[in-house]
């Protein structure tokens, strides 16, 4: 469970540093960069987040997401198990026609004009003015309100801009068969216990994918807790190629 102790610190770290942080994850600010031709700090942590899922998934979001890290911390007041799986497909509907406006907005402005990381924050700090200390209570609530109604990251599961980089970099490399963070079972060792179902902060029905040997989940954020509480040792955190499920079933 240190692992887990490390995951919940860093997470809370992230959140703490949110305030300044906000702008650089803004689903809105790279469209108004985008309109004058300016890659922004959210274009370019977007960018980031794809390119490091080729190898890493979604652990981004289990490990590093100040949002991550705000709904952990609401589990502790509400810890409700996200029933209405459905909702997940919210996120792709905004996300479609949000990246489509990114590339409207750069196509108007002529294509790349500028590099600005820092675009519209106070010297770096994003919660530096009052419209951004007014723009980040607002996300924080927003962000709260989601996952004490809808359950354990709520906000995650339903509108995440940021997420569908992550998902879609993980269908990638798993078709080019990248070495990849991922989760590896044994489904020998398990004993149907539920535990890794019970901890799951995504809701996920963990038990179900090890007996199917099967852990492959766009909703998985590779936060390691299934491994970190099954008493069986039945789920490994491990990096390499992932071996291919149908395979492994055929031979086990
Ligand atoms: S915690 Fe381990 S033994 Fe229990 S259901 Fe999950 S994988 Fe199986
Ligand atoms: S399946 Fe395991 S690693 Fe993935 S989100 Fe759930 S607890 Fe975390």
């Amino acid at each position: 469970m240190k692992r887990q102790k490390v995951r919940q610190l860093l997470l809370l770290l992230s959140f703490l540093l949110f305030p300044v942080t906000l702008f650089y994850f803004s689903p809105y600010l790279i469209i108004q960069g985008g309109a004058a031709g300016i890659v922004t700090g959210s274009f370019i942590v977007f960018a980031a987040l794809f390119g490091t899922s080729l190898v890493f998934g979604r652990a981004f979001c289990g490990w590093l997401c100040p949002g991550g890290g705000l709904q952990e911390s609401c589990r502790l007041v509400a810890d409700k198990k996200i029933k209405r799986k459905g909702i997940r497909w919210i996120k792709y509907f905004l996300w479609a026609p949000w990246i489509a406006g990114i590339i409207g907005a750069f196509a108007a402005a002529g294509g790349f004009h500028a590099v600005d990381f820092f675009y519209m924050t106070e010297h770096g700090i994003s919660a530096g003015s009052l419209p951004g200390l007014a723009t980040y209570f607002a996300i924080v609530a927003l962000i709260a309100t989601l996952a004490l109604t809808i359950g354990r990251r709520g906000m995650c599961y339903s509108i995440c801009w940021m997420s569908p980089f992550m998902v879609f970099g993980t269908l990638i490399s798993d078709k080019l068969r990248l070495p990849t963070l991922h989760l590896q079972p044994v489904p020998a060792n398990c004993t149907s216990c539920g535990r890794c179902t019970r901890q799951c902060p995504m809701s996920i029905e963990v038990t179900a994918m090890v007996n199917r040997n099967d852990m492959r989940n766009p909703e998985c954020i590779l936060c390691g807790g299934c491994a970190d509480v099954c008493p069986s040792s039945a789920i490994h955190l491990t990096f390499g190629k992932k071996e291919n499920p149908r395979r492994a079933s055929k031979t086990a």
